[in-house]
């Protein structure tokens, strides 16, 4: 008899958190904590916490932001469904484009794996432009390749990084 098991892999994956409302340091805090909560998945570190002034609509309050890195045996889809139902626990309601959340978290990347999906699309489309995604995955992976566009610190250099500021004191 054979004996087939189906062993899912284990995937090391970033995971981009930001928040501007309902005193976001917490809410960041929070939110690394239900990460680490998720079903087959292991918090392996969190950058600092980061102060970036508001993308897009402007007339809005700063943002908190950092990266975790997770080892995670869920599927992409699974992973995003989890991530999505600890944004509605922290009460985000999505008015329009660019609005203030109390929490938002984005896969960054999952493994090396480039995917697009309705509703999903891995590495995430907009990081490499992003400074208050790049500067605290530099922090913590800077070696990490980034499907089709060269390592986390190639890209670094690439972006403005001068309106990203760690929070003095403050750790996660
Ligand atoms: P936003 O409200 O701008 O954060 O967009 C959230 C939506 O973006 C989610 O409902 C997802 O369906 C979609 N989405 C696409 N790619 C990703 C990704 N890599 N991480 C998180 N959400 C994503």
């Amino acid at each position: 008899m054979t004996l087939i098991t189906h062993h899912s892999s284990v995937i090391t994956a970033f995971i981009a958190l930001g928040s501007n409302l309902d005193d976001p340091q917490q809410q960041i805090r929070n939110g690394l904590r239900e990460l680490a909560a998720m079903p087959e998945t292991r918090l392996v570190s969190a950058s600092s916490l980061y102060r970036s002034a508001p993308v897009g609509y402007r007339d809005q309050p700063d943002f908190v932001n950092a990266v975790a890195c997770i080892e995670t045996k869920l599927k992409p889809r699974a992973l995003l469904d989890h991530l999505l139902a600890i944004e509605r626990r922290h009460g985000r309601m999505r008015e329009f484009p660019n609005a203030p959340r109390t929490l938002d978290l984005d896969i960054v990347l999952y493994g090396g794996l480039t995917l697009r999906e309705p509703g999903l699309t891995i590495p995430h489309p907009r990081m490499h432009e992003r400074a208050f995604v790049i500067v605290p995955l530099a922090e913590i992976a800077p070696g990490t390749s980034i499907p089709g566009r060269g390592s986390v610190g190639d890209v670094l250099r690439n972006v403005d990084a001068a309106g990203v500021i760690k929070l003095a004191g403050v750790s996660t």
